[in-house]
């Protein structure tokens, strides 16, 4: 994507001409590990009933702007009440319509990088005021006792889990103490929540804690992310004032209709996340066992992908592209991300692809 011209800068609202149009590095390729992506892909009976209930849209009328019949699986899904989800047109516009609801001037947003960079990017375009509290640059893992002492002066906390690149979980008890301790709203986002080990979600903290807000998405492990669709729990006030804020048709009948077939189908997807998980042991062991004679470092993940530090990270990454066909996402740019690429889990096949070719290039980069 080609940079702004100065004159659309000079056009721009001051405080967003520092911008520039998001990037996702993608390049076409034959193993494609660089966006977190079911590399399963859906289950073929699930297809087919999705292909069924977009063919029975009428088009030609607007949707449902509450996606309310979508409200209603999720709710029996997660046991809550139609009025405690929000649906947006993925998990992103469920991000930036929070932050346009309860971000703006004089507020603060408690950060924890490395994470998601969205959170800092949306924040920043309400003008709402970022407050990083790093994590260990070493183990990566948040920096409890300072989370919870900035999350006491917060209008809004964000907690990853597990934390994208980074892969590690929020313990549940941590959130409890950050929603106790947090005048403003806390939002976790599980956008990765179905790879993680049960009991680690924090939804059953929401009847306690009406300042609470759980994210999902239909993006990761369902096999939707080009249909655009993901959910906000929270008390039903929070969801109003959400709604009020939001593009009213923004999530369009036809993925309402592919993500209504995909609530009832959830159980098709298990067989493929059983496999990521079991395959993300793989990879990290063998990488790990790769780390005993090369400069190659993994981190533990129960997410669906691995944070990897390598020699050169980005020429690494270009070779990986341009001689193997894999695509991996470069994060070594990113503050106490240097030289770490973050790869998706994918089929065994491809993985064992991806293994052999880190051998090789790691070898020769070192
Ligand atoms: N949260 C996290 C942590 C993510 O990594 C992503 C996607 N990269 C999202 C939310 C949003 O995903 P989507 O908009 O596809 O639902």
């Amino acid at each position: 994507m080609a940079a702004l011209s100065e004159r659309a800068r000079r056009l721009m609202r001051p405080s967003l001409a520092g911008l520039e149009p998001y990037d996702p590095g993608f390049t076409p390729t034959r193993v494609i590990l660089s966006a977190n992506e079911n590399d399963y892909g859906m289950p073929a009976e699930v297809h087919d009933e999705v292909m069924a209930a977009m063919s029975g849209v009428a088009t030609n009328r607007y949707p449902d702007p509450m996606s309310n019949r979508l409200r209603d699986a999720i709710a029996g899904w997660h046991g809550v009440a139609r009025g405690n989800v929000f649906v947006g047109d993925g998990g992103d516009e469920c991000l930036f319509d929070l932050f346009l609801a309860f971000g703006g001037q004089g507020r603060r947003l408690v950060n924890c990088p490395p994470t998601f960079s969205v959170y800092a990017l949306y924040a920043s375009m309400v003008d709402t005021e970022v407050v990083d509290v790093p994590r260990d640059p070493e183990t990566m893992a948040l920096d409890a006792a300072a989370t919870l002492a900035a999350a006491a002066d917060a209008d809004l906390v964000v907690l990853t889990s597990p934390n994208n690149p980074t892969g590690d979980l929020v313990p549940v008890d941590l959130v409890s103490k950050v929603c106790d301790a947090c005048p403003g709203l806390v939002l976790v986002d599980e956008a990765y929540g179905e790879f993680a080990p049960a009991g680690s979600s924090a939804e059953p903290l929401l009847p306690a804690h009406d300042n609470l807000i759980v994210l999902h998405t239909f993006s990761k492990a369902y096999c939707l992310a080009g249909a655009r669709c993901g959910y906000l729990l929270a008390a039903p006030d929070v969801v109003d004032a959400l709604a009020a804020v939001r593009q009213p048709y923004s999530v369009s009948s036809l993925t309402q209709a592919a993500a209504e077939v995909v609530c009832r189908r959830r159980d098709a997807f298990e067989p493929a996340i059983a496999s990521t998980v079991a395959e993300r042991a793989r990879v990290i062991e063998s990488i790990d066992a790769l780390g005993s004679s090369l400069p190659i470092r993994v981190w533990p993940s129960e997410a669906n992908f691995v944070l990897v530090r390598v020699p050169h990270a980005s020429q690494l990454r270009a070779r990986l592209r341009d001689e193997y066909s894999i695509l991996v996402r470069d994060f070594s740019d990113v503050d106490g991300l240097a030289d770490c690429l973050r790869v998706t889990i994918g089929t065994p096949a491809e993985n064992d692809l991806l293994l052999d070719a880190l051998a090789t290039l790691v070898k020769e980069e070192s």
